[in-house]
């Protein structure tokens, strides 16, 4: 047998699988989505099997062999390494870069692979069936071993490879892998039951009151002995890990260290919660799902439901539904609506078999995680855009929340779109996808028309191409009024001589919450990095050296610093231009809003999240906590308060300036703004105590505002799509951006001109119409070279192409074809060309 690789090395000349000898130590192991160490260029490099062949196309005799097998089981399935190969046709991406995004951070080092027994409770009850496995010799080596490497399990049990694959599979064994110095097992001192409990409630019965607080921790691991973290009891009863260590010393408990579990939220004793009776439009939208589920049919759903209008449990219910037919389930929400609210609702209703999978976990933490889905010990993934590749069998269902957000995008190589993605993932399973938002991006929404109205005139966009069906949940749930939203107009105020950031009805709406002691949520819209440097005298602002952009002033350090390439400097005491010492750091808009309330309302207490404030791992969630028990009353921030959190408390929000991101020379930005603003309306009163929202604005006659104020998506759609239409941009065309840099400005542009002209004399000979008649009909059309937003980074001169077209003109092709035209001798262009497929930020 020989294996088809596809070796880790991304650039366009080695993109192609490579053919190896399976050695014949190795057969029966190696599988397609096996891990394998392959002799390439004189080293031996990573790859990843995508097929196996009886012979093959070359001399058998020539062909080197596998050097390892890196894992016992294979990390891809066929399916995922299929998926990756569409991933890298679509998005111009080398295959290897798409199966390298599929698998957790952990497994990409070098590492040894190693098996050992599962701890007797996690074995589960079909363990008993499979006692045969015990009289293998190597189930015996195991076990008397403790921890065996894979290599040494190849050499001494050359035929158990199903036997022992089978084993993993079931949870008898565990595969894990050791990489000492990046996985390290973190030890915890925990608290557990006295060795003799009689003693000690003897003991404890007869105690003075004088040591209350050890009685306190002995009470309680008496009453539940489940072993807890010395750290957690103390904060739980309010006292000093030392005085519970009195308590050890009484004999009162025991203190042990314990290998830390990693699920990050085991123990949290999430609160089971039943299915709710469904209300009429949720029933409505569940049978249409429910339906396409009992069908096995490759269907997409967009969920058009108002915020609280109970697309949550209709997400949960037709999991459960999904789950019953042995089938599992993936929801898709945006990482920084990843919080642990969102966690819970989940966990809640189906407990353990939920894995959950983000950026904030450890590397250790995410591979737990994964590992729990590929081994089956979990049915629901629930993360951010990369859980899209959760290695489940039988995908029955992929839920994508806020499908709008441009989060599922990925910025960087693979440039996936995580809807995309799903629609084809959920082709190979016939599962069914759930777009679910209160503000559709309009490329989904004109999808889920266009096939309604069975016009077709969508024809641009992937996912019309699917059909996809609109489910509208106009009504909050129960009848639940949406809030009333005011527009404040701040030229008016300007005229009126209040030149605070603070309107006069957005003051009195907050000290009108902080006299009834509800609470309020405060938006600051603003894109980017808002902390920088400028002299007052002469308007001089610090620019990196490297880079054509702004440097950021960072107030712990002091230092200045760029986003893009890290450099740094002192930030300087006077204008390094004119001398003036009247040179000022501003921080970032929250922190000034911050010091604006304080003043205004003092004693008022403020929870301020943005990047700032939550870069510490586990700090969102402290804050979130610390809102909900009501230890605040105002929650400010950026972006990030605008997204899924649910407070009974809140009745007020207000946006201090709505229009900041209006301006940007970006085709979406009236999109982006509408959706902020209506997704930031939806977090008031969504419990019992109505609520109400504050816009100030400078531009009150904005569709995007007046539509946001009105509840009125289908107006906003209505005007925006007139705009995109007439402009010819998504989703009546589709876009490919190319980015080409190099140190070189004059060669940059050369390349520029030349990748240009090339791609138009291929559509040309390819009969594709050059420009939009507005027809509807397809064509490409090819701009620039033009300087990037950026036109310079890490001392790299940018210029950018955009491709526009429509209809199937085959255009990635296109620019594969002009790539390898103007490509040297090594398979490369003389400059960096980077692909944005569907690209999501302009800017
Ligand atoms: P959305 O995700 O659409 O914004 P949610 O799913 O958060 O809305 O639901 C809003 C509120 O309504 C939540 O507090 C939820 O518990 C409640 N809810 C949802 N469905 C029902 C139902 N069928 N009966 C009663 N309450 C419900
Ligand atoms: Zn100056
Ligand atoms: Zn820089």
């Amino acid at each position: 047998m020989i294996a088809r690789v596809i070796v880790d090395v991304p650039s366009r000349a080695t993109d192609r699988p490579f053919d190896y000898k399976i050695p014949e130590n190795l057969n029966g192991w190696v599988e397609v989505g096996s891990r394998v160490g392959v002799p390439f260029g004189g080293r031996v490099l990573q790859g990843f099997v995508v097929g196996l062949a009886p012979y093959a196309d070359v001399d058998v005799k020539k062909l080197k062999p596998i050097a390892e097998l890196l894992d016992h089981l294979p990390p891809l399935s066929p399916d995922l390494v299929e998926l990756a190969r569409w991933v890298s046709e679509k998005y111009c991406c080398p295959w290897t870069t798409a199966l390298q995004v599929m698998i957790p951070a952990a497994l990409k080092g070098k590492a040894d692979s190693v098996v050992s027994l599962s701890e007797e409770e996690e074995c589960s009850e079909e363990r008993t069936g499979f006692l045969t496995e015990e009289s293998e010799p190597w189930f015996q080596y195991i076990r008397n071993n403790g921890e065996v490497r894979l290599a040494l399990l190849q050499e001494r049990f050359p035929e158990a490879a199903a036997g022992i694959k089978a084993a993993i599979r079931r949870g008898t064994l565990r595969e894990e892998i050791s990489i000492r110095d990046r996985l390290k097992v973190r030890k915890v001192w925990t608290v557990f039951p006295p060795e003799d409990t009689a003693a000690a409630e003897a003991a404890l019965a007869s105690a003075s009151s004088r040591a209350a607080k050890q009685q306190e921790a002995a009470r309680y691991i008496l009453d539940n002995p489940e072993p807890i973290p010395l750290a957690a009891l103390a904060q739980a009863l309010s006292t000093t890990t030392g005085t519970i260590r009195g308590a050890a010393d009484k004999g009162w408990l025991t203190i042990r260290e314990m290998e830390q579990q990693r699920d990050p939220y085991a123990g949290r004793g999430f609160k089971r919660t039943e299915p709710l009776p469904l209300m009429e439009g949720q029933q409505t939208v569940y049978n249409e799902i429910a339906e396409a589920l009992d069908n096995e049919a490759a269907r997409v759903f967009l969920l058009h439901g108002v915020t609280g209008s109970g697309k949550t449990e209709v997400y949960l219910q037709t999991i459960d539904r999904c789950l019953k037919a042995e089938r599992q389930a993936i929801v898709l929400v945006p990482e920084i609506a990843l919080t642990p609210q969102m966690v819970e609702r989940f966990k809640g209703r189906f407990g353990d078999s939920v894995a959950v999978l983000h950026s904030r976990l450890s590397s250790g933490e995410r591979y737990d995680e994964w590992r729990k889905i590929r081994e089956g010990r979990a049915e629901v993934a629930v993360g951010a855009r990369s859980a899209v590749f959760a290695p489940f069998r039988r995908v029955g269902l992929i839920i994508i929340d806020e499908e709008h957000e441009s989060s599922y995008k990925q910025e960087e190589s693979p440039k996936y779109h995580a809807r995309d993605v799903a629609v084809q993932r959920a082709k190979q399973h016939q599962a069914v996808v759930v777009l679910g938002s209160a503000t559709p991006s309009l490329e989904s929404f004109v999808a889920a028309s266009a096939s309604r109205s069975q016009e077709g005139t969508a024809s641009a966009n992937g996912s019309a191409k699917q059909g996809a069906t609109l489910l509208p949940m106009p009504e909050r749930v129960a009848g639940r009024p949406l809030p009333k939203v005011h527009l404040v107009d701040m030229r008016d105020e300007l005229k009126g001589g209040n030149r605070s950031m603070f309107s006069r009805q957005l003051h009195e709406a907050l000290l009108q919450r902080l006299e009834r002691g509800e609470q309020s949520v405060l938006l600051l819209n603003r894109r980017g990095y808002s902390t920088f440097v400028m002299c007052r005298s002469c308007g001089y602002t610090a620019q990196c050296p490297h880079c054509d952009i702004s440097l950021t002033f960072h107030q712990k350090s002091k230092a200045l610093r760029c986003h893009y390439c890290g450099h740094a400097e002192q930030a300087p005491t006077a204008c390094p231009s004119c001398e003036s010492e009247h040179i000022r750091f501003f921080g970032t808009g929250t922190q000034r809003v911050e010091e604006e309330l304080a003043k205004l309302f003092p004693g008022i207490r403020v929870i301020r999240m943005d990047v700032d404030t939550t870069t510490e791992k586990g700090s969102h969630e402290k804050w979130l906590t610390m809102f909900g028990e009501r230890k605040a009353d105002v929650l400010l921030g950026t972006q990030m308060v605008a997204k899924g959190l649910d407070f009974p408390y809140v009745t007020l929000v207000g946006v201090i300036a709505a229009d900041t991101s209006l301006h940007l020379p970006d085709f979406r930005a009236a999109e982006k703004t509408f959706q902020l603003l209506t997704q930031v309306a939806g977090r008031a009163g969504r419990h019992e105590l109505p609520g109400e929202v504050i816009v100030q604005t400078y531009n009150p006659e904005h569709y995007a505002i007046i539509s946001a104020q009105r509840h009125d998506y289908a107006s906003f759609a209505q005007e925006e799509l007139k705009h995109r239409r007439f402009m010819a941009y998504p989703p009546f065309c589709r876009l490919i951006l190319v980015t080409l840099s190099h140190e070189q400005l004059a060669l940059v542009y050369a390349e520029g001109e030349k990748l240009a002209s090339t791609l138009r004399d291929l559509a040309r000979s390819a009969g594709v119409r050059g420009s939009d008649e507005g027809d509807g009909s397809r064509f490409i059309d090819i701009l620039g070279p033009v300087a990037s937003p950026i036109p310079r980074m890490k001392d790299r001169y940018r210029f950018q192409c955009m491709i526009k077209y429509r209809g199937n003109v085959g255009a990635s092709e296109l620019l594969g074809q002009a790539i390898s035209l103007l490509s040297g001798a090594n398979g490369q262009p003389p400059v960096t060309m980077s692909v944005d497929v569907d690209p999501q930020m302009i800017l």
